[in-house]
């Protein structure tokens, strides 16, 4: 049996492969991808400027085709989806809990960190895999990946009951954190984003948010300061240019408050008055990936707490690759999330 996948060869050149299936070994699940989205990461890689040759994708949906004869959590016809961090399973990390830093596997693409999904099959350990209820569509399957990051930012934060929680960035990544802070029982989500995102901050309105901020039209941190008194609980950073608002994240949360990083620059700086950090006695939170997560993520979606399809602006076949990467890179038309089926 063959399965096609997206192979990223050189520079912004891919093509199209067809390999052998793999056998699942002992402790490994096979599973025909149904869906899969189309992340800011893909771009990255597609850009060659990691580890050539890769195959992308790590926002899965899919069901289980085959299992390993040790195979024990999941069972041939399970839809599930697959956490894209794993860890070796033995390091200090790993047993602690963070796997996400697993020491076997930092710092390079591919090993322990699941990509290759833009597939037609994919073999993964059973480990990473996490069941999901039918109700959840194939489509909206994909965005439990997104919505593990965004509720691992929002719960780092410390996000709890009757908290005004800010969140900079309306994409999807802003989006769900909005819903999964208002899940964990924030009264007041002030979503913050530009003219560019006007759209997104209308969906963000209609997803719960109770304040949205166009920074063009007015500041963002006068009118946090404004509806809180003395700041935001919480700020969650989910702009593509965090190193830039940090410093406003810092005006904007109260003095013993959090701050979750979950965008990145690009390995861009910006200047910061690291005073602020220390008289507010502030606490930052780096978030990378979603560890321990899942199972709630996948509650959060099941019983409509998180909205994810309204997200979904396309949906497209997975030959159509190159179109949705120029979709989501132009952004010339409305675009949220993108999903492929393979
Ligand atoms: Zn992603
Ligand atoms: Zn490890």
């Amino acid at each position: 049996m063959k399965s096609r996948q997206v192979k990223v060869i050189g520079p912004y050149k891919a093509v199209i492969e067809e390999v052998e299936v793999p056998k699942p070994r002992s402790h490994e699940v096979l599973i025909r991808v149904r869906a899969v989205g189309v992340c800011r990461t893909d771009l990255e890689l597609f850009s060659g400027k990691y580890a050539l040759p890769v195959v992308l994708g790590h926002e899965v949906c899919g069901v289980v085709v085959e299992v390993g004869d040790l195979v024990g959590s999941v069972e041939i016809g399970d839809k599930v989806v697959v956490e894209c961090t794993m860890g070796c399973g033995y390091c200090p990390e790993c047993i602690s809990g963070r796997y996400n830093l697993c020491i076997n596997y930092r710092g390079k693409w591919a090993d322990g960190i699941l990509i290759g999904a833009y597939s037609d099959y994919i073999c993964v350990n059973e480990r990473a895999v996490h069941k999901i209820p039918e109700s959840i569509s194939d489509v909206e399957g994909a965005l439990i990946e997104p919505t593990s990051v965004s509720l691992r930012a929002v719960k780092r934060a410390n996000v709890s009951t009757g908290d005004s929680v800010v969140i900079i960035g309306p994409g999807t990544i802003g989006l769900l954190s909005l819903q999964a802070a208002k899940a964990l029982g924030a009264t007041q989500v002030i979503l913050i984003g530009t003219p560019r995102s006007e759209y997104k901050l209308k969906l963000g309105k209609e997803l719960g948010a109770d304040i949205t901020v166009n920074i063009e039209e007015e500041s963002a941190v006068e009118t946090v300061l404004h509806v809180t008194g003395r700041g935001a609980d919480a700020v969650i950073i989910a702009a593509s240019n965090a190193a830039k608002v940090l410093d406003t994240a810092l005006d904007m949360v109260k003095p013993g408050g959090s701050i979750s990083i979950v965008g990145l620059s690009g390995g861009e700086t910006a200047p910061i008055n690291s005073d602020k950090i220390v008289f507010k006695d502030v606490s930052i939170y780096g978030c990378f990936s979603s560890p321990n997560v899942w199972e709630n993520a996948i509650k959060l979606v099941s019983n409509g707490l998180v909205r994810v399809k309204p997200l979904i602006t396309h949906v497209l076949p997975l030959v159509e690759f190159e179109k949705a990467f120029r979709i989501v890179s132009e952004r010339k038309e409305k675009v949220i999330k993108v999903v492929l089926k393979p």
